[in-house]
C-alpha cells in the first residue's frame, strides 16, 4: 500500500498516522463518520458486526473500509476496546469547510483496555511490572479514581494482587516476564513496551510531574527504589495515550502485602469473596450495604485485605459497633450518603476534561452533602469515625462559586449555552439582553408588518435551517409588498425575508454565537479550578468511602442480627452457631454449626458422605474469621477469634482444566504454597485434597501433608475428606480431632442433618442415593450384600495398613534417591529419552483433544518399548 506512489493526499495522511500508531486500530474521522481502512476495516467489521465496504482511492482502485457514525461512536469503541484492541481516535483538527487542501488530522487520544476510564463497563485499571532478580516491582493506577500505588511482591503475591485489583491491562517489557501471571489471568491485555520506556528520561518526567526529587518522599523504603520504574512507565504511558484527556493521578502510595492477612488468589476465589462461580452470589453481593461508589470500592478493599494487627481490628470494630448501637445516627449518615455521587469518578472526569456540565452540578451537590456528613463529627465518639469525619474538607468557597456560576439544570453539552447563570459576566449579560430585546423587537416588527400589509395572519418564525422568515398563507399572497423576498414555498404558505429582518438575524445570531463561546470559556475556567483541587477532593472522597464502608458493615449486622466477635491476640478460635452468610440468604432453615479450636484440638478431619455439608461448613468457618478480621460482626451466635495471619484454601478443582494443567498438578501447586507459607497462626481449609489422582497417591499425600501441618506447623486446619483412613490420625498426633456430618437413618432412607459432630462414620450412603433415584429393589439388595463384604474386607485391611504405615514412619525409605521417581531420572538422561521428552514438551495441552492425546501416548509407549528391547 505504502509503496503506491499515486496515493491520494488523504491516504498519505492516513498512512503517516498509522505508522505512528502501528498497534492501534485507527478511527479516522471523515465528516460524520469514523472510518477504518485496510486490515483495520476487516477487524472492525468482524468485531462490530458491521458491513465491510470499499473506498475508491483512484481510478479503478479501492481499499477495504468500514465506518461507524460519529454520534453513536461510543458504544462501538467500547466494544472494540473490550475485545482487546487499542483504538486511536484520529480527529479533524480544523473546520473542513475552512481548510485549505486536506483537513488537518491527528490522533487526539488512544483508548486501551486499561485506560478507557470514563467507561463504566470497563472499570479500567493499569498495572506495570518490572521484574528484577525474581522480584516483581509493580505499580497500579486506577484511572477512574486516581488511586496510584506501587511496591514489590514475590511471584505468589503478585498473583494475589492481580486477583484483588483486577487490572485490565499490564505494561511489561517482555510478555515472558509475566507468563506465570497470565496462566491465572488469561484475559488480561498485555502491552509490551519498547525499551525507550525504561530510560533515564522517564524518571525525570516522573519527578517533575509529582514535583519531588526522590521516591522516598512518598513513603517508600530502601529496597523498594525500583518501584520508580513501573511508576514512571505508567505515568508516561497514560500521558502518551490520553494526551489532553489525562485524568487525575493521585500521589503514589506504597502498597505492602504484609500489613494484611495473607489471602492468596485461590482463597479469594474459593471463598467467593468478590466474584462468585457462575450463577451464584459472592459474599460482597450479599453483604454490601454501601450507598456510594467510594464506599463500594472501600468495602471490597476491606474484604480483600483483612487486618492482621490486633489494635487495628479493634479500632475498626469499635466504630462498627458504635454505628450498630446508634440507629438514628446510622440512619442519618445513610440518608446523607445516599445523596452523594461517585465523587472520585467525577473528579477524574473533570481532570480529564471529559466531564459534562451536569457532572459539575453533581459534584457541587455532592460536596454540599459531604459538608453535612462532616457536620456529624460531634455526634460520633469513636476514634476512626472521628478521624474520618475530621479529615473531610469542606469546600465552601467552591460550592458557593459553583452555585453562583452554574445553572441548576444545565444541558449535557458544553457548547450549546445555557450553562452559566446571569450576573457572572457582564459581556454575557449584555449579549443575553440583546437577545431578549430582540424578542420585543420581533413582536413589534410583526405588528408593524401586519398593519402595513393588512395581512392579519402574517407570522414571523425561526428555524435552524432557514433562519428567520415571514410566513404568509396562500390566500393572502396578493397582499405581499415588493420588498418581501421569497425564501421558501410550502403547500399552504410562502415564506419571505426582508432586509430589515435579515440584518436583525445577523445581529442576533452573532450574539448567540458569542454567548455560547463565552459560556464555554467560563465553564472551562471553572473546570480547571476544580481540576486543580482534584487531589484534595479525592482525599475527602476517600474518607467518605471509609465512612460508607463502616456504616455498611453496621447496617448488615443490624439487618441480619449478626454478633460482635471477641477478637483476641491468642491462638484459639471458637464459633458458636455460625452459618454461611451467602447460603443462608437463600436457605432460611440453614443449620448452624460450632467450631472450637485450641492447642489441644486444632486439626479437624471432617468426614461424611457427599452433599452432607462438609464444604459449606469449612468455608463458612474461614469466612467468619475473615469477617471478624475486617472489623465486621459475624454470622454466628457468638465468636471468639484469635487473630490469624493468613487464610489458605484448597478447594475443589475450579477452573484447573482451563489452565491446561492437570487437576492434580494444580492441587499440588496450591498445596506446596500452603505448606511452604503457613505458620502456627494461619488458618487452612482443605477440601478433598488428593482427589485428582489414584486413591493411594492421593491418600498418601493427604496423609503426609496432614502429619506435617499438624505436627510441625501446628496450624489450625479444617480438612474435609473422603479418605476415611485419615481419621486414624486422631490419637496419633496431638491436636488432630475427627468430626463428621450427621445423617439421620430411617430404615433404608436417609436425611441430611447438616450438623457437625465429633467422631467419624464409615458409611458412604451411595446405595441409599441409588435407591432414592429409583433403582430396582432387587439390585439394591444385591448391592448391599456386596457392600457388606467389601466393607468388612476393607476394615480389616485398613487396620493392617495403618499399623504398618505408623510403624514405618521415617524408616521405610532409607535413601530418597531410591524412590521410584528419582531412580528413573538417570534413565531419562539418555539421548533416546531426551528425544521423547522433547516431543512431549512440544505439546500444547490446551490445543489437543483427549483422543489425540491417547494416540500420542500410544506412540510414545511404542517408542519406549523399542528402546527398552
Ligand atoms: P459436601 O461438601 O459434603 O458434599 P456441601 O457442603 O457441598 O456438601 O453441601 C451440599 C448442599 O447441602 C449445599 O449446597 C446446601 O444446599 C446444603 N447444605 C450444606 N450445609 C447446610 C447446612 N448447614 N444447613 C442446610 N443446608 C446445608
Ligand atoms: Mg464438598
Amino acid at each position: 500500500m505504502k509503496e503506491d506512489k499515486n496515493i491520494t493526499p488523504m491516504l498519505a495522511q492516513y498512512h503517516k498516522i498509522k505508522d505512528e500508531y502501528p498497534d492501534c486500530l485507527i478511527l479516522y474521522r471523515l465528516g460524520d463518520f469514523y472510518e477504518m481502512f485496510y486490515e483495520d476495516a476487516h477487524v472492525g467489521s468482524k468485531v462490530l458486526n458491521i458491513v465491510l465496504t470499499k473506498k475508491k482511492v483512484g481510478k479503478d482502485k479501492y481499499i477495504p473500509m468500514c465506518g461507524i457514525p460519529y454520534h453513536s461512536a461510543e458504544s462501538y469503541i467500547t466494544k472494540l476496546v473490550m475485545s482487546g484492541y487499542k483504538v486511536a481516535i484520529c480527529e479533524q483538527l480544523e473546520d473542513a469547510s475552512k481548510a485549505k487542501g486536506i483537513v488537518k488530522r491527528d490522533v487526539i487520544r488512544v483508548l486501551t483496555p486499561g485506560t478507557y476510564f470514563e467507561n463504566e463497563k470497563l472499570k479500567s485499571g493499569l498495572l506495570a511490572i518490572y521484574k528484577n532478580k525474581g522480584k516483581y516491582f509493580f505499580s497500579y493506577l486506577n484511572l477512574s479514581t486516581g488511586e496510584f500505588i506501587g511496591g514489590v511482591l514475590n511471584s505468589d503475591e503478585i498473583v494475589s494482587f492481580v486477583g484483588k485489583f483486577q487490572p485490565k491491562e499490564i505494561l511489561v517489557r517482555k510478555k515472558s516476564d509475566v507468563e506465570d501471571l497470565l496462566n491465572h489471568f488469561k484475559y488480561i491485555f498485555v502491552t509490551e513496551l519498547d525499551d525507550i520506556y525504561i530510560d533515564e528520561e522517564i524518571q525525570k518526567e516522573f519527578y517533575s510531574f509529582f514535583k519531588t526529587t526522590h521516591i522516598y518522599s512518598f513513603g517508600f523504603n530502601t529496597g523498594e527504589e525500583d518501584v520508580l520504574i513501573p511508576m514512571s512507565i505508567i505515568l508516561r504511558y497514560v500521558r502518551d495515550t490520553q494526551k489532553s484527556f489525562l485524568p487525575f493521578i493521585g500521589n503514589p502510595k506504597p502498597y505492602r502485602e504484609d500489613q494484611y492477612v495473607r489471602l492468596d488468589y485461590s482463597a479469594q476465589k474459593h471463598l467467593e469473596l468478590i466474584t462468585s462461580f457462575e450463577g451464584s452470589f459472592s459474599l460482597f453481593d450479599v453483604i454490601d450495604r454501601t450507598l456510594t461508589g467510594m464506599g463500594k470500592r472501600r468495602l471490597k478493599f476491606f474484604l480483600l485485605h483483612p487486618l492482621k494487627d490486633f489494635t487495628d481490628i479493634k479500632n475498626r470494630q469499635e466504630s462498627v459497633t458504635f454505628l450498630v448501637k446508634n440507629n438514628s445516627i446510622r440512619e442519618k449518615i445513610r440518608g446523607i450518603l445516599d445523596q452523594i455521587y461517585d465523587i472520585e469518578r467525577l473528579v477524574s472526569k473533570v481532570s480529564s476534561n471529559t466531564s459534562t456540565p451536569r457532572d459539575l452540578v453533581g459534584l457541587r451537590e455532592s460536596l454540599k452533602k459531604v459538608k453535612l456528613l462532616k457536620g456529624m463529627k460531634n455526634s460520633v465518639n469513636t476514634e476512626l469515625l472521628k478521624e474520618c469525619l475530621d479529615s473531610i474538607e469542606d469546600f465552601d468557597w467552591l460550592i458557593e462559586k459553583l452555585d453562583r456560576f452554574l445553572e441548576d439544570d444545565p444541558p449535557i453539552h458544553l457548547k450549546e449555552g445555557g450553562l452559566i447563570k446571569s450576573g457572572v459576566d457582564s459581556d454575557l449579560d449584555n449579549l443575553r439582553n440583546i437577545k431578549e430585546k430582540g424578542n420585543d423587537w420581533l413582536n413589534s416588527y410583526q405588528i408593524k408588518l401586519r398593519e402595513e400589509t393588512g395581512i392579519q395572519s402574517l407570522k414571523i418564525g425561526f428555524n435552524k435551517v432557514m433562519g428567520f422568515y415571514i410566513e404568509v398563507t396562500k390566500p393572502n399572497l396578493k397582499l405581499v409588498p415588493d420588498y418581501f423576498r421569497r425564501r421558501q414555498t410550502l403547500t399552504n404558505a410562502e415564506r419571505f425575508i426582508t432586509d430589515e429582518l435579515q440584518s436583525f438575524e445577523e445581529k442576533i445570531l452573532s450574539a448567540d454565537e458569542k454567548i455560547k463561546a463565552i459560556e464555554y470559556e467560563i465553564f472551562m475556567k471553572i473546570r480547571e479550578e476544580v481540576a486543580f483541587l482534584s487531589d484534595r477532593i479525592g482525599k475527602t472522597a476517600q474518607q467518605v468511602g471509609i465512612v460508607d464502608a463502616l456504616q455498611s458493615l453496621a447496617q448488615i449486622a443490624v439487618e441480619k442480627g449478626w454478633t460482635k466477635p471477641e477478637i483476641y491476640d491468642g491462638y484459639d478460635v471458637e464459633i458458636k452457631e455460625g452459618y454461611h452468610p451467602v447460603i443462608k440468604e437463600f436457605m432460611p432453615d440453614f443449620v448452624p454449626n460450632n467450631l472450637k479450636m485450641n492447642k489441644k484440638s486444632f486439626f479437624h478431619v471432617v468426614t461424611g458422605p457427599n452433599m452432607a455439608g462438609k464444604s459449606t461448613f469449612i468455608r463458612q468457618s474461614a469466612i467468619i474469621i475473615l469477617l471478624a478480621q475486617i472489623g465486621s460482626y459475624i454470622p454466628a451466635k457468638r465468636g471468639k477469634i484469635g487473630v490469624v495471619d493468613a487464610i489458605f484454601t484448597r478447594i475443589g478443582s475450579g477452573d484447573a482444566l482451563a489452565k491446561g494443567l492437570s487437576t492434580f498438578m494444580v492441587e499440588m501447586l496450591e498445596m506446596a504454597n500452603i505448606v511452604n507459607n503457613a505458620t502456627e497462626r494461619s488458618f487452612i481449609v482443605l477440601d478433598e485434597v488428593g482427589r485428582g489422582t489414584s486413591t493411594y497417591d492421593g491418600l498418601s499425600i493427604g496423609w503426609a501433608i496432614s502429619e506435617y501441618l499438624a505436627e510441625k506447623v501446628k496450624v489450625k486446619t479444617l480438612f474435609a475428606t473422603h479418605y476415611h483412613e485419615l481419621t486414624q490420625l486422631e490419637g496419633e498426633i496431638k491436636g488432630v480431632k475427627n468430626f463428621y456430618m450427621d445423617i439421620f437413618e430411617d430404615g433404608e432412607n436417609i436425611r441430611f442433618l447438616y450438623r457437625v459432630k465429633e467422631g467419624f462414620t464409615n458409611k458412604s450412603y451411595g446405595i441409599h442415593v441409588a435407591k432414592l433415584a429409583g433403582i430396582k429393589e432387587e439390585i439394591i439388595k444385591r448391592a448391599y450384600e456386596i457392600l457388606f463384604y467389601f466393607e468388612e474386607q476393607r476394615d480389616k485391611k485398613i487396620e493392617e495398613d495403618i499399623y504398618f504405615v505408623k510403624q514405618q514412619k521415617g524408616s521405610y525409605l532409607p535413601d530418597i534417591k531410591d524412590l521410584p521417581l528419582f531412580k528413573e531420572i538417570d534413565e531419562l538422561e539418555s539421548d533416546e529419552y531426551k528425544h521423547i521428552l522433547d516431543e512431549i514438551d512440544k505439546i500444547d495441552i490446551g490445543d489437543i483433544t483427549p483422543v489425540e492425546a491417547l494416540l500420542f501416548l500410544n506412540e510414545i509407549k511404542k517408542k519406549i518399548k523399542k528402546i527398552r528391547k
